[in-house]
């Protein structure tokens, strides 16, 4: 349908990084919001800016380091909660969206206990969080350096056919690239009608199948 609304919520994470500004600078030029799921390793010097300038800043990890955030169901929370206090003495914000580290379809967390992803994707929620999973992958996690025009076209390739859409991508000091191929990714999602919007704990999680 031609006339429907299409949406694309851009998700950047395991920043912030030496490339937020860019990324915010490029996010500005075109007028768009977008959501950052943060961690407690970065640049947490930028993540006041990532608030200010409008955008939704979301929780990913403190440590990012699967063998203690997935040890067992109290080491996630204490993980969360720690990220959680980061942002909120950064920034004010108060989170309550949440991205997994790996997403909730992650296998690599059964290396470290068995059904967690089963529990916390019921617990999450019973604790007042929305946790958010992709339907679109940049693939610019595939190597280190993928070439720009490789993350546009994953994106746009993948964006066919589909109204709502979220996109994963990471913002990190090494990916230079997903920088270079924003501005294509929104020129060509732009042309296929779709419009920006930051991700906010009512909006639909996109969520994958739990495997673990
Ligand atoms: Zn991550």
């Amino acid at each position: 349908d031609a006339n429907a609304v299409k949406t694309v919520y851009f998700t950047f994470d395991d920043g912030p990084s030496a490339n937020t500004l860019k990324i915010l600078d490029i996010l500005d030029s075109y007028g768009i919001k977008a959501t950052f799921f943060v961690i407690g390793t970065a640049k947490s010097e930028y993540m006041p800016q990532i608030v200010n300038r409008g955008h939704t800043i979301g929780l990913h990890s403190a440590t990012h380091n699967y063998s203690s955030v997935y040890a067992d169901v109290n080491s996630y929370l204490a993980d969360i909660q720690q990220i959680s206090d980061i942002v909120y003495n950064t920034t004010g914000v108060r989170s309550n969206i949440v991205r997994f580290p790996g997403g909730s379809s992650n296998k690599v967390s059964a290396k470290y206990c068995n059904g967690i992803m089963t529990d916390l994707t019921v617990r999450i929620p019973s604790l007042g969080y929305s946790y958010f999973d992709w339907n679109v992958s940049s693939g610019d996690a595939s190597a280190v350096r993928v070439p720009a025009d490789k993350i546009v076209s994953n994106v746009l390739s993948s964006a066919k056919g589909k109204n709502s859409i979220c996109v994963l991508m990471h913002d990190t000091s090494v990916k230079t690239t997903t920088v270079d191929a924003l501005p294509a990714i929104i020129e060509g999602l732009d042309a296929m009608g779709f419009r920006f919007e930051a991700l906010k704990a009512e909006t639909y999680g996109f969520h994958q199948a739990v495997n673990n």
